[in-house]
């Protein structure tokens, strides 16, 4: 079944590429899209995925086998060091282990309430420092922790929360209401993540900042946040150690925030209520945080890796293919299982951008403009080897084109559909409708715009600096077994797999999505090397004024 599917996508391909690319070095391109294989693909997922790489984390022995197998691959298809003399751009980065010498303790109703850490609740912090100790902190409920003037929104006003602890929701008002009117329905904006909440809490002054986990609005299981919120935790660092961050950055689950607003007197659900409602006030909840928690310290070099396919009339002007090289590593006090292997999260774009490499080597002649394949470090740990690329480019942004950002590929079959994330955003949707339209696909919005993907990859860092950046695959519209199916496959992934010792490869993936993606990516890239435009982001968008100006100002 699945050759036969290949062959008939290869003919088709061939067909499309024959009619498509004559006149502009059609044989080069035939060749290049040709030389895309899965089983390259698999052969390398296999590796990067397999136990000896022990889960990829960042500064590990694991990044060391990853770092010098990548190395190896981009050096043997041809590409070029991509930083001067070196494939590597070093990342520092501080690594800190919180451990809770107590439970969170909240005291202030009939009797003390001890949150038991990983079970209740999870913390760290992000200070550069031995100890941090909230004692007697007061608590107050902020509702969604959101300050955004452009929606006339302030969930902190009229109070100080120097000192305090604040409590609250995930997500933001639209989700919850579903209300197409508050911020953007119930697309999350960046207002809903919980990386802006923690950023918001410290810019108030608070202490601790304590989220509490839900898992719809959240789009992830409390599982989710307890392998990524225990053990080592990753910053990079900033000239005061991070101490403008707050003490504690925490989450609670739902039933701990029940028992919190029960001893305060309170009902979560009309706290909530309130809270989704336009001029919800802060409520103090007379109720005082506890927790001290010893932070092992550790300053880390990290490693993007970065390859370079020299472009021949516009070699100054780049595109950049992006994909995560890290994952979580392993958890020794994990029964069975103990490592991450992140296959599909995220071995499937490190292996794709080894092969798109190697199918850029094919084309007879250079194109235009250079191609950077750019393997970042540390996304798992918030988006930082590109946060640190973006605001340390080796190139210069204003001559970036656009970055293509791959993060786990499809493992289910060819979908009809592709999704981009952050639909409407840039122009660079236009390249993948009109490559769309000539393999007969159809382009989409991402169907769960509320789980915030676009602000959850290595696209974003670039978009917040002001570089176009596409983050586009597959969909769920699986071209034999139909569309329910193929959201089936997505959701018992998110809930069996995502994030964690189960994300293994299995060679019975069916890659033949994953090669018609790769497809898209090549044909873009390459269509954008071959061009002198620069794509834009798109009006209304909340990056174009960055990027117009910076333009301007080059
Ligand atoms: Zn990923």
């Amino acid at each position: 079944m699945i050759k036969k599917a290949l062959f008939f996508f290869f003919m088709i391909t061939m067909a499309i590429f024959v009619l498509t690319s004559c006149g502009q070095k059609g044989h080069d391109v035939d060749a290049a899209v040709g030389s895309l294989s899965t089983d390259e693909l698999a052969v390398d997922v296999e590796i990067l995925s397999s136990d000896e790489f022990e889960g990829r984390f960042p500064a590990s022995l694991g990044e060391e086998k990853t770092i010098a197998f990548l190395k190896e691959e981009f050096e043997k298809v041809g590409l070029k060091p991509g930083n001067d003399e070196s494939y590597f751009q070093d990342v520092p980065l501080v690594e800190i282990t919180s451990i809770p010498l107590s439970h969170l303790i909240v005291t202030g109703g009939s009797k003390p309430l001890p949150l038991a850490f990983e079970d209740d609740f999870v913390g760290l912090t992000q200070r550069v420092q031995e100890k941090v100790i909230v004692t007697n902190s007061d608590m107050v409920f902020v509702g969604y922790g959101i300050v955004a003037p452009e929606y006339d929104w302030n969930d902190y006003e009229g109070i100080d929360v120097h000192g305090k602890t604040v409590v609250m929701l995930v997500n933001d008002p639209g989700f919850a209401t579903e209300d197409a009117e508050l911020f953007n329905g119930r697309a999350m904006t960046y207002y809903g993540r919980w990386t802006y909440k923690y950023e918001e809490a410290a810019r108030q002054g608070a202490a601790c900042a304590i989220i509490i986990h839900e898992t719809e609005p959240a789009a992830y299981g409390w599982g989710v946040v307890q392998n990524g919120w225990t053990g080592p935790n990753f910053s990079l660092v900033t000239e005061d150690g991070n101490a403008s961050r707050c003490a504690v950055e925490s989450w609670v689950t739902l039933d701990a925030a029940h028992k919190i607003f029960e001893a305060a007197g309170e009902k979560y659900d009309e706290l909530k209520d309130s809270a989704e409602k336009p001029g919800f006030k802060p409520v103090p909840l007379d109720l005082k945080a506890s927790l001290t928690m010893e932070n092992r310290i550790r300053n880390a070099i990290s490693k993007n890796v970065i390859g370079l396919f020299p472009g021949s009339t516009h070699a100054d002007e780049y595109i950049i293919y992006t994909a995560h090289w890290d994952h979580f590593g392993k958890k020794p006090e994990l029964e069975g299982d103990q490592i991450f292997n992140g296959a599909l999260d995220n071995a499937t774009g490190t292996a794709a951008l080894i092969e798109l490499a190697e199918a850029f080597q094919q084309l007879g002649s250079p194109p235009r403009r250079s191609i950077l394949f750019l393997a970042v470090t540390a996304e798992e740990q918030g988006l930082l080897g590109s946060d640190y690329y973006a605001t340390n480019p080796i190139y210069p942004l204003t001559k970036t084109v656009a970055v293509i950002n791959m993060d786990s590929l499809n493992i289910y079959g060819r979908m009809k559909d592709i999704r981009i994330i952050g639909f409407g955003q840039s122009e660079l949707d236009d390249y993948v409708k009109a490559y769309a339209e000539e393999v007969g696909r159809i382009v989409l919005p991402n169907p769960t715009p509320e789980k915030g993907s676009f602000f959850r990859s290595d696209h974003f860092p670039f978009a917040k600096q002001g570089v176009p950046a596409l983050n586009a695959g597959s969909g769920v519209q699986h071209v034999e077994k139909g569309e329910d199916w193929g959201l089936e496959q997505i959701e018992n992934y998110i809930r069996e797999k995502y994030h964690k010792p189960s994300d293994e490869f299995d060679p019975e993936w069916d890659l033949s999505g994953a090669l018609e993606d790769m497809q898209m990516y090549f044909n873009i890239g390459y269509r954008l090397s071959m061009e002198e435009t620069f794509p834009n982001w798109n009006e209304g968008s909340e990056f174009k004024l960055k990027r117009d100006t910076d333009m301007q100002n080059r």
